[in-house]
């Protein structure tokens, strides 16, 4: 078999549809031209978006953030959200997708070799509608080890995390050194060695009945999940900071849980070996994941 010829082990389903463009083609069909930006320098922005029952979890708020990060990356969207909302929900029905994962992608473009954004042509848009299992499913009743990494997530003023760009290499060095230490998820820290997020998650801790979570300002994504968590907390009348946490707070927390889109509320019981609270998932824990499952089924 030709080097490049290697079959893919994860090949996505032949049926699948995917937008692109303003077109459903077969999965096999939704090309990306080698000389799009998107492809050559990671020079674009997405959304991860979750469907619960056929409604989209808070998607005015995923396509504002989408929106955002085009603006931050210069980049003038092709098409307004009342557009973009009409071909989610079209993908989603074309999958036969109500519970599922959506996958929204904003490239920069066709484009010459060379950097300048300004030499590609009308930004590519694709669409995704599938499944996404990011953790094996006994971790959310269990709860998960994760650890520390040594790569350092993005200085704000190099490439802000609040950019969620199609350059995710940064959580990707993170990542690889997870799965080296045999963990799924890792710990980032910022340039001030302040704990920032996860790779694909934020993070949160319980300390003496406290809910605690690092700011938009240590340089994080603004969850979508992290402020329904947040509204949540706020609902029990739990007490909650968003506060700088060092590596000493995940250590002595009593409880730890992260949040995303793809991973929902996963319980955290062991970080870099050592135990968090019983190395059980804690009461607080369970209460918003119960919050959470209820919230986004209720919601319209
Ligand atoms: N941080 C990073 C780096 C992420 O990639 C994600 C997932 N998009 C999150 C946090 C969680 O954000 P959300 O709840 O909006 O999915």
């Amino acid at each position: 078999m030709a080097k490049f010829d290697q079959p893919n082990v994860h090949a996505p389903n032949p049926n699948l549809k995917v937008w692109l463009n303003g077109r459903l083609v077969p999965v096999g069909e939704a090309a990306i031209n080698v000389f799009d930006h998107g492809v050559l320098y990671g020079d674009g922005v997405f959304e991860g978006l979750r469907s619960y029952g056929g409604r989209v979890f808070r998607l005015k708020q995923h396509l504002q953030r989408l929106e955002d990060s085009a603006r931050a990356i210069r980049l003038v969207m092709p098409m307004p959200k009342e557009e973009m909302t009409e071909a989610i929900y079209r993908t989603m029905e074309a999958n036969g997708i109500r519970d599922g994962y959506i996958r929204l992608v904003v490239t920069r473009g066709v484009g010459t070799l060379g950097l300048s954004p300004n030499r590609a042509g009308c930004p590519s848009v694709f669409i995704i509608a599938s499944q996404i299992d990011l953790y094996p499913r006994e971790l959310y009743e269990k709860g998960m080890a994760i650890v520390s990494t040594s790569i350092v997530r993005n200085h704000p003023n190099a490439l802000s995390a609040r950019i969620k760009s199609c350059n995710y290499l940064n959580n990707i060095l993170a990542k690889i050194e997870a799965q080296d230490a045999g963990v799924h998820e890792a710990i980032m820290y910022n340039h001030c060695g302040y704990v920032a997020e996860c790779t694909g998650d934020n993070i949160f801790l319980v300390r003496n009945g406290v809910v605690q979570t690092p700011p938009i300002t240590a340089g994080i994504l603004e969850g979508i999940t992290r402020d329904a968590v947040i509204e949540l907390v706020r609902q029990r009348s739990l007490p909650i900071r968003e506060m700088d946490l060092t590596r000493h707070d995940l250590y002595v927390a009593d409880e730890c849980f992260l949040t995303g889109s793809a991973a929902e509320v996963i319980p955290v019981t062991s970080i870099d070996g050592r135990p968090i609270g019983n190395a059980q998932p804690g009461p607080v824990t369970l209460q918003l994941i119960a919050d959470f499952r209820e919230l986004v089924n209720r919601e319209e």
